[in-house]
């Protein structure tokens, strides 16, 4: 018999169907046996009465997690049996015959409730558990809604989806590199990229003007709480743009996307509000000010755009004294360009960085581009880089934008962080289905680990004996 999902149940009242699933819950009254089996689309209260024997005693067996066929006659409860507001509180399926598909071993943890109770080490290690509860079912599978909602409102807006690379040479964004040995080139090794900076710009130079990507992006960053050493970006790049192009677009989709897949939830302020950066710091004394009028109200949002930030801070580690605070291949605002030419009031200089701000976390960020090569060429000098240096890792990209390369500037939304704020949770593997723990321990993998001595042979390495 042809399978039906457990959602669909009630429109099948009197017939005899047929469903799969999970064992959730077994009740067992010794006459009766009531069993919630629970599929992708939902869960509904079956029974077995003892009339019907081979059911009946499958039913005595069955335990929390099994994998079963089921099929019988979907009733209406009777009127004091309803379980109002639930889904197929209505009705319950009478065994007519149950098929074991496959036993579960005691499950380590509890897929029933939300979950938070279990210790997160324990939730990670059996992920594939985990997820079976319906909050990481809904998180999962809201998160996709997302993606797609997203995906199809840049596709109609002209952009174009392009994967890059994940093994590139390294990237100067702020934080460290994972790197991938090579085999085939002994001592050398491949950068994962941090964000696909580098790649949409040399897109922009090839002539795409709208791209987009759900993009990966690696960074190799201290333990901190809200960070996964791979995340995702919702990355675009747009030429023949200015800041408010940029803007404009971003917020429209960002309005649509709560409108359409999160309803529920009130956006504060439409245009959304900006504020410089030294507003912030002088007002809220934060570059990502929560400015929620009521914070208690989970479903409301407080965008916030921050602007002009200023381009370079002081680095000691660097020979000038000066690195940059955002994103290198910024361009300066355009008052501030005469400045930048001349590497003069350094300090001074601000960016034409833009970042996205929802309810006290920063969602997204990114800026205008140096087109030119002259100018980028002053961002790296500023910073120290002798010609040699600037043209062994960036001569690409001076190349590109001296082939007719357009203004362009594009922005990078944190996707993780968004969804998980949208959804209510408290951290980003929420709504990541496989994801690491704080320290970036894969614990259901156990990665990272060591690897066969003569795998470590070929690709030439050989560890240092830890002090
Ligand atoms: N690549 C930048 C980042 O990852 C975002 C951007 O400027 O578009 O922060």
């Amino acid at each position: 018999m042809e399978r039906t999902y457990i959602k669909d149940l009630k429109e099948n009242i009197g017939k005899e169907v047929s469903i799969s699933g999970w064992i959730d819950v077994r009740r067992d009254h010794g006459k009766l046996i009531f069993i919630d089996i629970r599929d992708m689309s939902g869960k509904v209260q079956t029974v077995a009465l003892p009339s019907n024997k081979d059911a009946h005693e499958v039913a005595g067996q069955v335990r929390p997690e099994w994998v079963v066929r089921a099929t019988g006659i979907v009733n209406k409860r009777p009127d004091k049996m309803v379980a109002k507001n639930e889904l197929n509180g209505e009705i319950e399926l009478e065994l007519k015959k149950m098929e074991v598909l496959n036993e579960a071993q005691t499950p380590p943890l509890d897929v029933r409730g939300d979950g938070m109770d279990i210790g997160e080490e324990t939730r990670l290690k059996y992920r594939y558990l985990d997820l079976r509860r319906p909050r990481m079912q809904k998180n999962i599978r809201n998160r996709f809604k997302a993606t797609q909602f997203v995906r199809n409102w840049f596709a109609n807006e002209g952009f174009t989806e392009i994967e890059t690379p994940n093994m590139s040479a390294t990237t100067p964004e702020g934080s460290r590199d994972f790197v991938v040995p090579s085999r085939l080139e002994n001592g050398k090794f491949y950068s994962l990229p941090q964000s696909p900076q580098q790649y949409k710009q040399l897109l922009m130079a090839a002539g795409f003007e709208k791209y987009f990507q759900l993009a990966r992006c690696f960074r190799d960053e201290d333990t901190r709480g809200d960070r996964q050493p791979e995340f995702i970006q919702m990355d675009l790049e747009m030429s023949f743009v200015t800041a408010e192009d940029v803007i404009a677009i971003n917020e429209r989709a960002l309005i649509d996307l709560v409108k359409n897949i999160y309803p529920e939830k009130k956006i504060q302020q439409i245009p959304f509000p900006r504020i410089t950066y030294k507003e912030a710091m002088e007002k809220y004394n934060s570059d990502k000010p929560d400015i929620r009028e009521d914070k208690n109200d989970p479903n409301l949002l407080a965008f916030l755009w921050v602007i002009d930030f200023p381009f370079f801070e002081k680095d000691p580690e660097s020979t000038t004294g000066w690195t940059f605070t955002h994103n290198p291949f910024s361009a300066p605002k355009p008052e501030h360009m005469n400045d930048l030419m001349e590497k003069k009031n350094i300090a001074n200089i601000l960016t034409t960085q833009y970042d996205i701000v929802m309810n006290g976390y920063e969602i997204g960020g990114g800026s205008i581009r140096n087109h030119r090569s002259e100018a980028l060429k002053k961002v790296f000098e500023i910073m120290g880089y002798e010609e040699e240096r600037l043209m062994k890792n960036f001569g690409h990209m001076l190349a590109a934008l001296n082939s007719g390369t357009p203004p362009h500037g594009g922005i990078a939304w944190g996707f993780d962080r968004l969804i998980m704020l949208l959804e209510n949770e408290p951290n980003i593997r929420e709504v990541i289905a496989f994801a690491k723990t704080g320290e970036g321990k894969d614990l259901m993998m156990c990665a990272p680990s060591e690897i066969p001595e003569k795998q470590m042979r070929e690709l030439g390495i050989e560890l240092r004996k830890k002090k």
